[in-house]
């Protein structure tokens, strides 16, 4: 693998070269996550991390890797030790890149289950949202509890490595609806409800301001959203949006909606 350019745009700060690069001019090597800052020459990686760049990889000593912290730089590094359980490697470069969304984007869900959540998360990283907010609902079967929040977690590191964001999704605590409008305070919340006085996805996302003000989406589960929960989303804010005359899935729904507003704002 080739090693990072040396820039004349470079800053040097201790042993690292600070680059400004535009996104065609930086190598993509295989992307690794490091769950501590990176503010020191020298990192390590243990766990999942390690396992993948070893044995899912094959990764050697002199390989050239990605590292990022989810403090949106990036890091170009070299592997220079393999010990057991761990990986040293040097860091080469940083760049600053940035490859986030231009408004907070949080999508708050009634989870589906099994594949179709892991589908589900990877889809909304790709698509730059912010933040994912499981929602407890009144029609809700699975609430999820710490290790499921975990199993999110995971999967969330895994779609950042793949396509290439530098900022994780996070993956807040479950809310209820009520919390999760409350979490949106004054910000457009658009809330999936198939129901004749909701506006068109067109509509809804043609009277977002166009400003870079945050955007909250809200999709019920397979029972769909209560008269009381919808109650709660009859305000200034909030729009009932309908998505069609076909009845989607959950993931189905949250990913049309995002991938409509992201269309549309950027
Ligand atoms: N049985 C429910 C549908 C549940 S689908 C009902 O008829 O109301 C699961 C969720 O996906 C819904 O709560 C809603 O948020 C979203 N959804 C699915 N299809 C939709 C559509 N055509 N328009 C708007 N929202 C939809």
């Amino acid at each position: 693998m080739t090693p990072v350019p040396a820039a004349d745009n470079g800053a040097c700060r201790g042993e690292w070269v600070t680059l400004t690069l535009n996104h065609a001019e930086i190598t993509m090597h295989p992307r690794f996550f490091s769950s501590q800052p990176i503010d020191t020459p020298f990192v390590e990686l243990e766990g999942p991390e390690q396992h993948h760049l070893v044995h899912a990889l094959r990764l050697r000593e002199g390989a050239w890797v990605t590292l990022f912290d989810n403090s949106g730089w990036e890091f170009e590094a070299e592997v220079t030790e393999l010990r057991r359980n761990v990986v040293r490697l040097k860091i080469v470069a940083r760049h600053e890149v940035d490859r986030e969304l231009p408004f907070a984007l949080s999508l708050g869900v009634a989870l589906p289950k099994g594949e179709r959540q892991q589908w589900l998360v990877e889809k909304a990283v790709e698509l730059g949202v912010t933040q994912l907010v499981p929602l407890m609902t009144e029609r809700g079967v699975a609430q999820p509890r710490d290790k499921s929040l975990q199993r999110l977690r995971r999967w969330v590191i895994a779609a950042a490595k793949q396509c290439g964001r530098n900022r994780l999704m996070h993956v807040a605590n479950p809310n209820t609806v009520e919390e999760f409008f409350h979490r949106a305070e004054n910000n457009s919340i658009l809330v999936a409800h198939p129901c004749a006085d909701a506006v068109s996805v067109r509509e809804a996302v043609d009277q977002l301001a166009t400003d870079g003000n945050p955007i909250f989406l809200a999709v019920g589960p397979e029972g769909g959203f209560t008269d009381r929960e919808l109650s709660l989303a009859h305000d200034a804010h909030r729009c009932l949006v309908n998505l069609g005359a076909r009845v989607l899935r959950i993931e189905t729904a949250a990913i049309f909606l995002v991938a409509s507003v992201v269309y549309a704002r950027t």
